[in-house]
């Protein structure tokens, strides 16, 4: 072998090894104790942070009811510290904290933290909530530091608990009667904590996808039903989308309140009842083809306007189920009830997120716009349109648009804007 070339092979594997040692995605390190039955949490732990040069503050978001004892800085206290009310409208429960960092050498900042607190405040419609029947803690109470800005990254959680507990969370678990720990090496966007009792995990493979469902309450039959139904849906999508995420989980919840959401790789459902199912199966499809839809459309940022993207494509994926399974009148059924309940409301464009029609705005007026659209470019074309906004991450109306100009031209676009416009 020529001389030059073993130094110059070497050179080229050792920056592949340095590159890898770079990371990739934030990444949180857990422990975390669990006593549902007294509300009760203590956390340790740290996150590492990849820094953009020139970005000289952290911000993140923990549950106002957890006392912090120690926070630290690549291991050295923190001097530039403040706490502010929350202001994330689905957090408002939580505390800001903000941290300067200033400039730092290795460009990786490594927060190392422990705090524990009983959380017993939450408002009705939060999606989390810690108890002794049912424990599922997200994003919407921050257990663990969360910020927007350091957003998917993996995590190994540990959780201890007094060995009466089945827990779950997303990713792989090794578990023994008192800890259970999870790795997602899949980046994601929420750590959700769920907890009971008598939770159960069954786990199945299709369309390259590994499938998890955690339930405390279903029947053997009920559950090959609803894997069969969530195939159906998931093979719609794996034909009109790129390939999305490979490894996705649905969780039973068993909250009395608040909403269905998705996270990267996690779907978490309440409100399911098996004789209720039975009876109003195609609601039932509706309701998931949503939530699996955005396993596809999330990235726009839900706390403004933009919001509009996620909601309206997740929904008029869903409606494209119902015209797939059951048919074109069944769907027409559906546009209607949209046109009828958005009759006299607001514009899509800057919609306000906390107003009264914000939810008539997001789940029926904006859908049917994206309907409009597919009968004017035709159903081919439309698909090509939601291919190509997913294969470039489309995540904002600008985005949107531009592409909406490349695939169906500057007419069509300009008409879209108008119809987004429009009161
Ligand atoms: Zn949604």
């Amino acid at each position: 072998m020529n001389k030059l070339i073993i130094p110059a092979i070497l050179f080229i594997l050792l920056s592949a090894c340095s590159q890898k040692e770079r990371l990739e995605y934030p990444h949180y390190d857990i422990e975390l104790s669990l006593l549902p039955a007294e509300q009760y949490i203590s956390v340790t732990g740290s996150w590492k942070i990849p820094l953009e040069p020139g970005n000289g503050t952290i911000e993140f978001y923990l549950h106002k009811q957890l006392e912090v004892k120690q926070l630290l800085l690549n291991g050295r206290d923190i001097n530039r510290l403040s706490v502010e009310e929350s202001d994330i409208s689905y957090m408002p429960d939580a505390k800001k904290y903000t941290i300067k960092t200033g400039s730092l050498r290795n460009r990786t900042a490594t927060i190392s933290f422990n705090y524990d607190g009983r959380i017993t405040d939450w408002n009705e419609e939060s999606s989390s909530v810690i108890g002794e029947e049912w424990t599922e803690m997200g994003s919407s109470f921050p257990w663990y530091p969360y910020s927007t800005d350091y957003n998917p990254f993996s995590y190994e959680v540990e959780i201890l608990t007094d060995g009466n507990l089945c827990t779950f969370m997303m990713g792989s678990e090794t578990r023994d009667d008192y800890y259970a720990i999870y790795r997602a090496e899949n980046p994601t966007n929420d750590m959700v904590v769920c907890a009971a009792k008598d939770l159960k995990t069954i786990s199945s493979n299709q369309y390259r996808c590994n499938f998890k469902l955690a339930h405390t309450s279903f029947s053997e039959e009920f559950t090959d039903t609803l894997v069969s139904d969530i195939e159906a849906i998931l093979g719609l999508f794996n034909n009109w989308f790129p390939p999305g995420n490979n490894k996705i989980c649905l969780v039973e919840s068993m909250r009395e309140n608040g909403r269905a959401y998705t996270r990267l790789g996690g779907i978490y459902l309440p409100g399911f009842d098996e004789s209720n199912y039975y009876k109003l199966r195609k609601h039932y499809t509706w309701y998931l083809a949503h939530e699996i839809a955005h396993l596809w459309w999330y990235r726009a940022n839900s706390n403004t306007w933009e919001g509009w993207l996620n909601e309206s494509l997740a929904e008029y994926s869903a409606l494209r189920v119902l015209r797939e399974l059951y048919g074109q009148q069944y769907f027409n059924e559906w546009i209607e009830a949209k046109e009828q309940k958005s009759e006299g409301t607001a514009p899509v464009w800057q919609l306000n997120c906390k107003g009264g029609q914000a939810l008539t705005i997001l789940y029926d007026k904006a859908p049917l716009l994206l309907y409009e659209l597919e009968q004017k470019a035709g159903t081919h074309s439309f698909e090509l349109f939601m291919w190509s906004l997913l294969r470039h991450k489309a995540s904002t109306t600008e985005e949107f648009l531009n592409i909406l100009e490349e695939k169906q031209g500057k007419e069509v676009k300009e008409w879209f804007i108008t119809r987004l416009k429009e009161a």
